[in-house]
């Protein structure tokens, strides 16, 4: 094996030179371009957005250390792709389907504390995921959501049950979200599948919402603790 060949090939001192030049105008360019965009920072992005970071950041690479790779072509390909999102964000604001073409359509995942089960199904988002974001906004159980919200950034919304409308339902944290095993007279149980709360004669009984019988969960109806 040629370890010269590997880690230095044919690089030349002026070439390496020129390379600190290529990375550090290309580095200004990025920044130039990203604040330009108007964005101020990043915590999630739509499909949309995270195209423009990829092409971007391709656009941007090669530049830095290809020999026969001239600057001013970054600066039209970059200079293009600006103006191509300027174009696009321009065209949301004034269609609405181009915007959800672009950026999609928020998603119900949880209304009046069940779980809106075309979505769930549809295999956008998974149980696991949504319950995750619950718990991380201090949710125990889905009776103390009146609507749970999947943004086209990936954010997600919830808006809660002031304390007294909280209802029973599906317990969200692990060892709660367990099958009961044994039937408590009278208590309700959520529907494991889709959230339905309703009182049960026999563990194996088809939840009348969902019509499966994915196990029943001892429903809770704790008030929210801020
Ligand atoms: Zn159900």
């Amino acid at each position: 094996m040629d370890w010269v060949s590997i880690f230095i090939y044919d690089t030349t001192w002026s070439f390496a030179a020129e390379i600190v030049i290529r990375t550090t105008f290309m580095f200004c360019l990025v920044i130039l371009l990203l604040r330009s965009t108007g964005k101020r920072g990043i915590r999630q992005l739509s499909i949309f957005e995270l195209t423009i970071i990829l092409s971007l950041g391709s656009i941007a690479g090669d530049p830095m250390f290809t020999e026969d790779l001239p600057l001013i072509q970054a600066v039209l390909i970059m200079g293009l792709v600006l103006l191509l999102y300027r174009l696009c964000t321009w065209f949301t604001t004034k269609h609405k389907l181009f915007e959800l073409l672009l950026e999609g359509d928020p998603t119900y995942i949880v209304e009046n504390g069940l779980l809106i089960m075309k979505d769930v199904e549809k295999g956008r988002m998974s149980h696991d995921e949504f319950f995750t974001e619950m718990r991380q906004q201090g949710v125990r159980h889905l009776g103390q959501v009146e609507v749970g919200l999947l943004e086209t950034d990936g954010e997600f919304s919830v808006l809660l049950f002031p304390h007294d409308e909280t209802q029973y339902g599906l317990p969200i944290f692990p060892k709660e979200f367990q099958a009961a095993k044994v039937l408590e007279d009278g208590h309700p149980y959520a529907c494991m599948h889709c959230g339905y709360v309703q009182c049960i004669s026999a563990l194996n009984e088809v939840c009348n919402r969902c019509l499966h019988s994915r196990g029943w969960a001892k429903a809770l109806n704790n008030k929210i603790v801020n």
